[in-house]
């Protein structure tokens, strides 16, 4: 199917992206079948948009 995410905690400070994981890392939901560190990292930029449109 679709490629692997490049996983941007493991990619840290690396000069070769790193591929996620996936049911191998801490960070992977298996019952959604994504990251939450992907998912925090959405909700922080929805929430920043949200506090940046309230003006
Ligand atoms: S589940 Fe998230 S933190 Fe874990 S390897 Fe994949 S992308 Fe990286």
């Amino acid at each position: 199917m679709s490629e692997l995410p490049v996983c941007p905690v493991m990619s840290a400070g690396k000069d070769i992206p790193q591929l996620c994981e996936q049911e191998n890392c801490a960070w992977y939901l298996k019952n959604y079948k994504t990251c939450s560190v992907y998912v925090l990292a959405h909700n922080a930029a929805l929430d920043i948009k949200k506090k940046q449109g309230g003006q």
